[in-house]
């Protein structure tokens, strides 16, 4: 037997891009599905969870979905530098209550949420363009017809891969974290720590929780390095490498893995009645891997462009430009410049990293900030390229604005 249903809008995949897409579409009038294979939104952790405060406050997340941090340290083989703001600028989100607060907001606006419901193929017209999706839920097949979809499938990018326009990513970071108790968390402060024997292309990091509880982890960019970053996490986990002997003892309570694609922003991102949003879209600033806010936020722009034009009754590659239209604007060049400082990054020896980590030092508060967050306004970095009183601070910034 198959279920049918007819939308106006389906969304598939309920990760923050997808209920934020599925909440500014039903916010706009229309009928909204929300379709997430797993059990329930966020059963499966695959992030962890670091974002900024501003953004929050601007998304409205309540308060008891977040921890925050304000003090940034950084540890390479043989040096360490702390960064420490007044206020708190960055939050370590809890992923799951965040994820379900988002997709609760679309159902409070009469959005369907249909769980445990796997997309696996598309349904097209005549002229090959997508005019719904199909799949199965407690192994019956069901089947959704809409005049918009919705590819928020994060990094496997089912919806947009089934329709042939796009092929795997070939640039990503693979990443492996575990939550954890310990015996002596600092609550306020992040660690990211470099160099060959953290991970060879990456980062390792703890993200405090409040309460003693962190997340610590390894995140290997692929292809440049074929290290498995679970073994690699239980490796330095066992070493008690740099700030993870400051811990104590180390009582895992979950484990997360996961997939960022880091091939710039290479794709395309509508096609006549689709959008692709999020990890789909490879929105994610590739300097920290960090994605959440941009699915959230051009979620929200994906999910209103949608709206208006369905409500327009035209939905092709045209009625739906604005939606690429604005995100482009608002983090191409960004995403660009943290592109070329990742690229050196990847690069560096342990001794570069430790020099590269006394520029760091120099940086003031806002201006590491600024540069941590790929808000790389170009005014701000011509002036510290031109004026910084130190050689190698201009030079790193030269770096990022030039061509
Ligand atoms: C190890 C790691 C650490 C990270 N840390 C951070 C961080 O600290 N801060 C930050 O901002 N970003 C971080 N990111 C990136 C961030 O997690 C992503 O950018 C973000 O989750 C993208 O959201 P999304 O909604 O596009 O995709 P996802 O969160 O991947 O959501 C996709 C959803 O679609 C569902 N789905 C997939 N296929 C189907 C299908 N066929 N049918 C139905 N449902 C389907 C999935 O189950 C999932 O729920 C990290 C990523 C990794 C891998």
């Amino acid at each position: 037997m198959t279920e049918e249903y007819n939308y106006d809008l389906v969304v598939v995949g309920g990760g923050p891009a997808g209920s934020s897409a599925a909440f500014a579409a039903a916010k706009n009038g229309i009928k909204v599905a929300l379709i997430e294979k797993e059990n329930s939104i966020a059963e499966t952790v695959r992030t962890s969870g670091v974002t900024w405060i501003k953004s929050i406050k601007e998304f409205e997340i309540p308060e008891n979905c977040y921890h925050p941090i304000k003090n940034f340290s950084f540890a390479s083989p043989n040096n360490e530098v702390t960064i420490s703001d007044s206020i708190a600028t960055a939050a370590v989100l809890d992923v799951r209550k965040t994820y379900r607060w988002l997709s609760e907001e679309a159902k409070k606006l009469g959005v369907d949420i249909f769980v445990k419901t796997n997309i696996n193929d598309v349904i097209k017209d005549e002229e090959q363009n997508i005019i719904g999706v199909k799949g199965t839920r407690a192994e019956e097949k069901i089947t959704f017809n809409s005049k918009v979809v919705i590819d928020a499938t994060g990094f496997t990018s089912t919806i947009s891969k089934t329709m042939g326009y796009v092929t795997q990513w070939e640039r990503f970071g693979a990443g492996a974290e575990y939550e954890a108790e310990v015996e002596n968390a600092d609550p306020d402060t992040w660690w990211l720590m470099v160099g060959q024997e953290y991970t060879p292309a990456g980062y390792a990091w703890i993200f405090p929780l409040g309460n003693n509880i962190v997340r610590i982890g390894v995140g290997v960019g692929k292809p440049e390095s074929n290290i498995d970053p679970t073994q690699r996490l239980k490796e330095i986990i066992e070493k008690k490498l740099g700030p993870i002997k400051k811990l104590g003892k180390i009582t895992p309570i979950e484990f997360h893995y996961g997939l960022i694609p880091n091939d710039g922003l290479s794709r395309k991102t509508v096609y006549n009645n689709l959008i692709l949003v999020g990890d789909t879209a490879g929105q994610a600033n590739p300097l920290v891997l960090e994605g959440i806010r941009y699915a959230i936020k051009f979620g929200r722009v994906a999910g209103e462009v949608a709206a208006k034009a369905i409500k327009n009754k035209k939905t092709d590659e045209t009625a739906l430009y604005p939606y690429e239209e604005n995100w482009r604007n608002a983090i191409e060049s960004k995403i660009n410049s943290a592109g070329k400082v990742q690229d050196r990054w990847i690069k560096l020896s342990d001794e570069e990293w430790d020099k590269e980590l006394d520029i760091i030092k120099e940086l003031k508060t806002e201006e590491f900030l600024d540069f941590i967050k790929a808000d790389f306004g170009l005014s701000n970095m011509l002036k510290l390229a031109m004026s910084h009183p130190k050689l190698a601070v201009r030079q790193l910034f030269n770096l990022v604005k030039s061509k």
